[in-house]
């Protein structure tokens, strides 16, 4: 992509109303636009991340064994009445008239849908296991949106939702999600701590919240040191092999969310040197519920033995346009972000120091054709503006590389390769340079 032909309206001013560190700098690199409190347009370079973020999601959900849908976003409150959520809802849940007064409401979660799509197809347990899930936007009126995408009304949320004959077999399809979720986060090179957790509106017994350790995040969190050491599954994780032993090692560690918090247990079970007490972003979150939808809303299954029972459910959320802003948290410096190769709206950064120089510019253009060529995406910063900006520029984006031409360098054959990340430079001819890239 040319920037002359891209659309990254960068802003010069830091926002005055953005609290912390990636709502400053989405706003700033023109990634997101405010249209309302909480509800964001995703612009060109904000939604490359998205996509690369979703893309990881999918993935592994489809790894996993999870099947994708789309649902919509609209619901019927007679849906939801079944189960009683309607009133128990409360004020997070945007509830809107049709023209026939009909009354609907803008989806804040699904597992009241989900079940009555079960409900009208599936009969018997030769069917089962499944887990289904979507990728969908959700709205919730929070009381208080703010750090831009963080906390917005309108987000993106991957949500899942795994149907079983009986808890044993509702337990393993936890387990997938919960391997499954360790490889999304490390994808893209997040370290995430599932913790013990409430279970809140959705219900159920058993929960993990899956949170990212930072000083912005909001809830406070206690967990053993250990667990920051401990290994991901890598991708030939058998999912249909036994994951128990990968869950307990991740569960045996005291790791839990300030509701849940039992600070005699954390003393006996942690070394006084190895307790962490800070405050984290929940990116996602694993709920065990059993019959809780299912028997509302009668949602039957046969067993072997022929008798009819609720199926027993689990529902599997990730924070998609959440984890966009924690990210950023997580990877950042005063120049700007510092994106993590898996979801860099761009690899390279192409930086012409001198349009209109023939030389620069054929250098340039062969730089790009080639790297464009292997695939590799790069946003080739073809504008007349003075070196100083354009350096700026991309250190704000965070692309991992730039690719730095100019007259100087050029007539001693030598472009510079920067690595964003550690600000490494390299002096590399044309050639070598689109190699070390591609
Ligand atoms: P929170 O505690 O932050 O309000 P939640 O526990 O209400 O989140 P869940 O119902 O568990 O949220 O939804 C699954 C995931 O969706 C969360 O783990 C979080 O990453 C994301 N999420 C929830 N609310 C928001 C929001 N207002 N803006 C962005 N992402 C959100
Ligand atoms: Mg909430
Ligand atoms: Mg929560
Ligand atoms: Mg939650």
């Amino acid at each position: 992509m040319r920037l002359s032909r891209y659309f990254l309206p960068i802003l010069r001013e830091t926002p005055k109303e953005a609290e912390i560190v990636s709502h400053r700098l989405m706003l700033r690199a023109g990634m997101i636009r405010q249209e309302a409190a909480g509800i964001y347009t995703w612009l060109p370079l904000g939604l490359r991340v998205l996509q690369k973020v979703t893309e990881i999601v999918r993935e592994e959900m489809n790894r996993a064994g999870a099947i994708e849908l789309l649902m919509p976003t609209l619901q019927l409150a007679d849906l939801w009445r079944e189960t009683g959520r309607y009133e128990a809802y409360g004020p997070e849940m945007l509830r809107i008239k049709d023209r026939h007064e009909r009354e609907l409401l803008y989806g804040p979660t699904n597992e009241d849908m989900i079940t009555a799509i079960f409900r009208a197809y599936v009969r018997s347990y030769r069917e089962l296991p499944k887990i289904l899930y979507h990728i969908q936007w959700k709205f919730r009126d929070e009381q208080r949106p703010r750090f831009g995408v963080m906390r917005g009304r309108e987000f993106l949320m991957k949500d899942a939702y795994s149907f079983d004959v009986d808890e044993a077999s509702a337990r393993l399809a936890y387990h997938r999600m919960f391997v499954s979720y360790l490889r999304i986060f490390a994808r893209m090179g997040l370290r995430v701590i599932p913790m013990r957790a409430e279970t809140g509106p959705i219900g159920g017994d058993q929960s993990h919240e899956f949170i990212i350790l930072a000083e912005t995040g909001e809830s406070a969190v206690f967990c053993d040191a250990g667990v920051l050491e401990l290994p991901v599954p890598d991708e030939t994780v058998d999912y249909d092999g036994d994951l128990s032993p990968i869950v307990k090692q991740w569960t045996s560690l005291y790791a839990a969310t300030e509701d849940v918090h039992d600070e005699a247990r954390f003393e006996r079970e942690t070394p006084e040197g190895r307790r962490i007490h800070t405050r984290g972003i929940e990116v996602g979150q694993v709920f065990f519920f059993g019959d809780k939808y299912s028997k509302p809303m009668h949602a039957m299954i046969t067993g072997p033995d022929g008798v009819e029972r609720p199926f027993q459910g689990g529902s599997y959320g990730v924070g998609v346009s959440r984890l966009v802003g924690a990210l950023i948290e997580a990877n950042h410096d005063e120049a700007g972000i510092i994106w993590p190769a898996s979801v860099a709206p761009f690899k390279v950064g192409l930086a012409n120091l001198k349009a209109g120089d023939d030389a620069v510019d054929a250098a340039c253009a062969k730089i790009y054709e080639a790297l464009e060529t292997a695939g590799v995406d790069v946003l080739y910063d073809d504008s007349d503006e003075r070196p100083g900006a354009k350096f700026a520029k991309l250190d704000l984006i965070g692309l991992p590389y730039q690719l730095i031409v100019g007259p100087k360098g050029l007539a001693e054959g030598k472009v510079e390769v920067k690595t964003r990340a550690t600000g490494a430079r390299e002096s590399l001819s044309v050639d070598e340079a689109i190699s070390r890239l591609t």
